[in-house]
């Protein structure tokens, strides 16, 4: 068993507790429009998916302030339909390549593109109409769970809501709710737990249906139960989907095509988990094996990483 889960042990040295919390950036982007960092080219084009959401990071430097390198000469490409994990120590950019990609900024050299198309060249409507945001704590509307998830796709029909929230694994729990579809959540609602309103964001996301998935996997630990439920609405939202993740999930991590480490703003290392296993920090994975393998058979190994 312990050697099952030396692997993961590895990767949690690399994690801790988030400070910045990746808010909704859909939601956030709706309410500071006005502030953006980046406009739209004159001649912007409409990003065109056709070819599946191929994304190419080419040799992508960042600076927040102009100043203090964030990314240095940062490149790897998310195949079709593929899942990349991010992983690595806190600071270390995983956060700042997703907020690239949904075009919050722009590189400071190099590129960053979908199917071919700079993201300079599209215009930010289309580019967002193609990301679907799984953010760590989403924000609920103070409104029904029904729009809540409609949130997604407002033209949808309940029924396909329902079916939604189906895949996401959160219809059951729906109707356990007062009312049902027509209850209130959000802040002045029902308060929904972590898991649970993760599992509304995925049911959005589904309702959206985008070419390219976002994902910050929240670090909380979350009951065995919820853990599967999660698990199970993100395999199928993911499925067939080009995923960017930052992973926090022992099972993201194992799952993923590509895992990249970043750190100090560079990928370090790079490769699938069984790559990673041969060629990763051995002496560091040994001296946190006991640890690392109590915490993730205590979590059932299916939990969150262990900071
Ligand atoms: P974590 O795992 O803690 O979320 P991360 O790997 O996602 O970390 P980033 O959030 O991308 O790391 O941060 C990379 C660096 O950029 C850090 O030094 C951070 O302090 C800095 N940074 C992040 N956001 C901003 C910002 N809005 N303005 C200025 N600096 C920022």
């Amino acid at each position: 068993l312990l050697q099952l889960y030396q692997p993961l042990n590895w990767f949690g040295t690399y994690y801790r507790v988030i400070q910045q919390n990746f808010i909704d950036m859909e939601k956030m982007l709706d309410l500071f429009e006005e502030g953006q960092a980046v406009r739209d080219a004159p001649d912007a084009g409409t990003l065109d998916v056709s070819r599946g959401g191929t994304i190419h990071f080419d040799r992508v430097c960042f600076s927040y302030d102009g100043q203090t390198p964030v990314l240095d000469q940062v490149s790897f490409e998310v195949a079709a339909g593929k899942t990349v994990a991010l992983v690595g120590p806190s600071g270390g950019g995983k956060s700042t390549i997703l907020r690239l990609l949904f075009r919050f900024y722009d590189p400071t050299s190099g590129g960053i593109s979908i199917d071919g198309q700079d993201l300079r060249s599209v215009t930010q409507a289309s580019l967002r109409k193609h990301i679907g945001v799984v953010p760590q704590d989403t924000v609920l509307f103070n409104d029904t769970v029904m729009f809540n998830i409609r949130y997604g796709n407002i033209s949808a029909a309940d029924d396909e809501v329902v079916e939604a929230a189906k895949a996401a694994q959160i219809h059951d729990r729906i109707l356990s709710f007062p009312e049902g579809y027509n209850t209130r959540v959000g802040e002045r609602g029902l308060r929904l737990s972590g898991g649970e309103k993760q599992r509304v964001a995925i049911a959005r996301t589904l309702l959206k249906d985008p070419a390219v998935i976002v994902l910050d996997e929240a670090t909380s630990a979350l009951d065995n139960q919820t853990e599967r439920l999660i698990q199970d609405s993100l395999r199928t939202l993911c499925a067939d989907r080009t995923t960017l993740v930052v992973a926090h999930r022992l099972s993201t991590v194992v799952d993923a095509d590509e895992i990249l480490v970043v750190r100090d703003g560079r990928i370090v290392e790079r490769g699938t988990h069984e790559e990673l296993l041969r060629t990763g920090e051995s002496a560091l994975r040994a001296q946190l094996a006991s640890a690392a393998a109590a915490a993730a058979v205590a979590s059932g190994g299916v939990g969150a990483i262990p900071p």
